[in-house]
């Protein structure tokens, strides 16, 4: 399932071949995604021009210049490729546009989601309204982590996972962030020190940019071609590391499950009293 970093990659990556850009021709080839595509799709996008891109959560938005709103979600399995060859049942929507440029909506699972609103209708939009708080947002900080955890006495894994606290946070950065915090996963989130929360806000942000990072690299290919987006995996410190020693102490990665996910940490490195 892509993470948020690949989802602020592939806005990024439609940026900078969409903007300006008219939709000419919408191929739809079947009457639902996750939910019912909006009625009359190909004709509501037909001349319009795309104006701005935006992004909350894993939602990107595409302005339009008439005031309406494309909401894509990738959903389990979703890729958007521009260009290349036509990639058989799984093409949902193929998007035409004025330059020539072709993007193709692929989606085996078909948990993705494409809905139309409009500008003034985007804030109370029934897939935005509850998310928690945005961690790539410049007022994300211990003091509004502290907001949300007080009191909570889930897990603080669970807690930065729940997307009606914090939004985006997957169970690969939930983890890199709480080991780069040495926090225990399994910490009760009300109990986390203040001072600790200010470090935790600031590891989220830093592994999330620097998972973007990691995908710009890669961006070119994905706008040239095929749609893959860079790999994260050499960032991941006790993500998948099972029984690897930690690169800090070279105690083994221990794997437990909270919430039906695997959580990967060092016992040691994470066994830090920060109350004391
Ligand atoms: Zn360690």
């Amino acid at each position: 399932m892509p993470e948020l970093p690949e989802v602020e990659t592939m806005k990024r990556a439609l940026e900078l071949r969409l903007t300006g850009r008219r939709f000419a021709q919408t191929i739809q080839r079947r009457p639902d995604l996750r939910w019912p595509l909006p009625a009359q799709l190909p004709q509501r996008l037909a001349g319009r021009r795309v104006e701005a891109f935006g992004r909350r959560a894993k939602y990107i938005q595409l302005f339009l210049d008439d005031g309406q709103v494309v909401l894509l979600h990738m959903g389990m399995s979703g890729r958007l490729i521009f260009d290349g060859n036509p990639q058989g049942a799984h093409e949902h929507l193929t998007f035409s546009f004025d330059d020539g440029t072709v993007l193709r909506f692929v989606d085996p699972r078909r948990f993705g989601a494409l809905d139309l609103t409009t500008v003034e209708d985007l804030p109370r939009h029934r897939l935005l309204a509850g998310l928690g708080m945005e961690p790539l947002g410049n007022a994300f900080s211990g003091l509004e982590l502290a907001d949300a955890f007080r009191n909570r006495i889930v897990a603080v894994k669970l807690a930065l996972m729940d997307q009606k606290l914090v939004v985006g946070v997957g169970n690969i950065y939930a983890s890199e962030a709480l080991f780069r915090t040495r926090l225990n996963p399994a910490t009760p989130a009300g109990a986390v020190p203040a001072a600790v929360l200010d470090l935790l806000a600031e590891n989220v942000r830093a592994v999330l940019g620097e998972a973007i990072e990691a995908g710009g690299s890669s961006l070119r290919d994905y706008v040239q071609a095929d749609g893959e987006l860079g790999s994260f995996q050499n960032l991941f410190k006790v993500y998948d590391r099972a029984g690897k020693p930690c690169l800090v102490c070279e105690t083994p990665i221990v794997r437990s499950v909270q919430g039906n996910r695997a959580t990967f940490f060092c016992t040691r490195c994470q066994s830090i009293d920060h109350a004391s």
